[in-house]
């Protein structure tokens, strides 16, 4: 084990501060197109910088900076460091791993594509995004997902991963869906990190908070860049 590790912050929404609760909402429900209601996600990586956001792999291929990209449809203190991610992020990040070993290219996510908080001007119901389980991807090696052949190809490469993949269909109604992107998403994921230990008391703990460091996985993906890509090296 290497102490330059970063190690990943785990908090529970509920000990933030009032402004970033008011902004990510823990616990509370929105209802998506269907009426139907969800719950949004309660436990969140803390990244406390750009660099920190880099150096954190989630798989070989991806990291959490990859899924933090806003611009200014973002609410300005979610803009800024530390910023927050929903846990359920690491699952998003396993399937597009696999997405990308499909293609056989890079896959790239877009401003706005990843993460969006419940404040995000785009946050219009419940979307995925809101958990931290949907990526909107706009490029696959060279290529632009600007067509209908493009965007229904990889659409369906992402169906035959796993029936727990949802994309939207190719077409021009906001929400419903896409025309310039493939959107990948697994649904209302809520990950509970193990470091976790849950309470029932959906309140601020003001004695002891309930944040934790995320254990080592089985496999380092969070060594600096020089080292991460020589043990990349050996495994492919
Ligand atoms: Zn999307």
């Amino acid at each position: 084990m290497s102490s330059t590790t970063q190690q990943i912050k785990v908090v529970d929404a509920f000990d933030l501060d009032d402004e970033l609760r008011s902004l990510l909402k823990p616990g509370e429900m929105v209802r998506d197109a269907h009426g139907r209601r969800h719950r949004l996600p309660r436990y969140f990586y803390e990244v406390p910088s750009h660099d920190a956001a880099t150096d954190i792999r989630l798989t070989h291929h991806f990291g959490l900076n990859e899924f933090a990209l806003v611009d200014l449809k973002e609410s300005p203190r979610l803009q800024q460091f530390p910023q927050y991610i929903p846990c359920a992020v690491r699952l998003l990040a396993f399937f597009l791993e696999q997405f990308r070993a499909a293609a056989g290219a890079s896959v790239h996510i877009a401003v706005n594509g990843g993460y969006r908080s419940p404040a995000h001007k785009m946050s219009i119901g419940a979307t995925p995004h809101m958990w931290g389980t949907s990526a909107d991807i706009y490029r696959i090696g060279t290529a632009i997902l600007k067509t209908q052949e493009l965007i229904e190809r990889f659409n369906t490469l992402a169906e035959d991963l796993s029936d727990d993949v949802c994309v939207m269909p190719y077409g021009h109604e906001t929400g419903e869906s896409v025309d310039d992107h493939v959107h990948i998403d697994l649904g209302y994921i809520i990950a509970v990190p193990r470091e976790i230990s849950e309470d029932r008391m959906e309140l601020p703990q003001e004695s002891r908070p309930r944040f934790a460091f995320e254990e080592r996985r089985k496999r380092d993906r969070r060594v600096p860049a020089v080292a991460g890509a020589a043990a990349n090296e050996k495994v492919e």
